[in-house]
């Protein structure tokens, strides 16, 4: 008979997780407590102007491609994808910015350019950065973070001393410019943590960064969450949004359902793809796997405040990805992780995604979003945001030698709140869990309940980690988890 699986949240992992099932053969529905789908990678459409809510990067196309090819489907049959050249720009001072363009032959001579001999060293780093890439995207990710034994390869035994040193100590040793140094450390803050906590393993971010490139879907990154969606519906996976889960019913130990809107549905299994703090509220404290104590001591990835502005007039001097490296990084990182609180001189990250894409704006405008990252669990008030968005415009405006306020057409503002209201998220967390060396593979949250029988986790809190392709490959595991737990 075929197994009926229930699951929560409508993300890249529970997406992800639903084609898999649904392939082997499951009977799947999602349940999604949003109105519409996606999870942090919803869409915000406002008077002409498309914007991507949460992921604006799109990294490791391989992945991507990976996913599709367990269907032998090709992302080209959803959706276009370009390589964006130049990748992005980043701005150190008033006019005073360094492009980083489509390839590593032009990225080396941008870097000669600044440090003199930097260009063979940069060879060197990404040919390891490659190297790490390899094992770690072809190999290590894609075990499910049971057994410490999963890391250990001949590969992984001859790189063991790259997970006793840092990224930040790597950079640092080879390059001494302090431009050059902001760039490659950072790839890293995709993880969600401080280079200086992120094990040297994990240059293979910078491989993605630039030897992959980056890229961009056109319409934006939610193509891809309408590509799996359509993807799932291909495969019989049912969809239900407006449907918050308030229980998961377990019986003797056993999950057998959910309830949502007051209803119960019941099932063989339960996946929640919705962040793993909030999914184990749903439970009864008896099945609860892992204490408050235990979250409060985890290090999390860092929140934001987003801005989505629509201007009345094309900008200038900035590209499709712009950032703002003009402050100290170390002092904002510290009040992300040592001292919690609002940064005073923030660094941010803006996006123009009209820069190359005519459908985000109506003609002759722009669509600018802009993020700065916070420690989750602070303060977040109207006021708060009003300060800060005036601080990084005034900035925006200095930097760039434009001005723009009065070209605003409409703002609007996401932060820790809307974080904990829309997704449940954990103190407000944007990119889940941080993947730093003790909350790596086989110690991060499990895909399988140790206490509930027949319940499964995915999504960026669990393995392997935060990011849109790490999610993916969540999904994947999980739902591989299942069809093995149950053949
Ligand atoms: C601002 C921002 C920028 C980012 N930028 C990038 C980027 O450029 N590149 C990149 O690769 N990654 C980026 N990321 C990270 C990436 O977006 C995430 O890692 C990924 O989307 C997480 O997917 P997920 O499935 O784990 O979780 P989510 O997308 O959070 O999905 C969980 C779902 O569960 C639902 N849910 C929660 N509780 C319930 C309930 N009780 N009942 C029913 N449903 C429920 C939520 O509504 C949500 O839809 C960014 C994230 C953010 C927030």
């Amino acid at each position: 008979m075929k197994q009926t699986i229930n699951i929560i949240g409508s993300g890249f992992s529970s997406l992800a997780a639903s084609c898999y099932l649904a392939k082997a053969g499951c009977n799947v529905t999602i349940f999604e407590k949003n109105a519409t789908i996606g999870g942090r990678a919803r869409q915000l459409k406002k008077d002409g102007f498309v914007f991507d809510i949460g992921p604006t990067w799109y990294w490791m196309p391989d992945v991507f491609e990976r996913f599709f090819s367990d269907f032998n489907k090709k992302p080209s049959e959803y959706y276009a994808l370009e390589k964006l050249n130049p990748a992005y720009s980043v701005y150190y001072g008033k006019d005073d910015f360094i492009t980083i363009e489509d390839t590593l032959e032009k990225i080396t001579k941008a870097f000669e350019k600044e440090e003199s001999g930097s260009s063979k060293k940069l060879n060197k780093f990404i040919k390891d950065a490659k190297d790490n890439y390899e094992v770690a995207i072809k190999d290590l990710v894609y075990n499910p973070g049971i057994s410490p034994l999963e890391l250990i390869t001949p590969t992984t035994i001859k790189k063991i001393n790259q997970f006793f040193s840092t990224i930040k100590r790597d950079v640092r040793k080879e390059f001494k410019n302090d431009r050059l140094i902001k760039i490659l450390e950072f790839p890293v803050l995709f993880l969600g943590a401080k280079p200086s906590d992120t094990p040297s393993f994990y240059s293979f971010m910078n491989y993605a960064d630039f030897g992959l490139g980056t890229f961009h879907p056109k319409k934006g990154m939610y193509q891809v969450i309408l590509a799996i969606e359509s993807l799932a519906k291909e495969l019989g996976v049912n969809i239900k949004t407006e449907s918050p889960i308030d229980k998961i019913i377990v019986e003797n130990g056993e999950a057998r359902g959910i309830i949502s809107n007051g209803k119960t549905y019941l099932s063989d299994i339960v996946l929640s793809g919705a962040d793993y703090h909030h999914t184990e509220t749903l439970l009864d404290k008896p099945y609860r796997q892992y204490s408050e104590k235990y979250w409060s001591k985890k290090t999390f990835a860092p929140s934001s405040l987003l801005f989505y502005v629509g201007f009345n007039k094309k900008l200038k001097h900035v590209n499709h990805h712009t950032l703002f490296f003009d402050v100290d990084f170390e002092t904002h990182a510290k009040a992300i992780y040592d001292t919690p609180k609002w940064p005073e001189n923030p660094l941010f990250y803006a996006s123009f995604p009209s820069k190359t894409d005519s459908s985000s704006a109506p003609e002759g405008k722009e669509a600018g979003i802009f993020l700065i990252p916070l420690a989750p669990g602070i303060e977040d008030t109207q006021e708060l945001r009003d300060q800060y968005f005036e601080k990084i415009i005034s900035r925006f405006e200095n930097l760039t030698s434009q001005h723009v306020k009065n070209d605003i057409i409409f703002k609007e503002s996401f932060c820790l709140n809307d974080f904990i209201k829309d997704y449940n998220s954990y103190k407000g967390n944007a990119y889940g869990m941080a993947n730093t060396l003790s909350q790596t593979a086989f110690l991060r949250p499990k895909l399988k309940s140790k206490k509930v029988k027949n319940l499964f986790f995915t999504g960026q809190l669990t393995v392997p980690g935060p990011g849109v392709p790490p999610s993916l490959i969540s999904g994947k595991l999980a739902a591989n988890l299942i069809t093995k737990h149950h053949s």
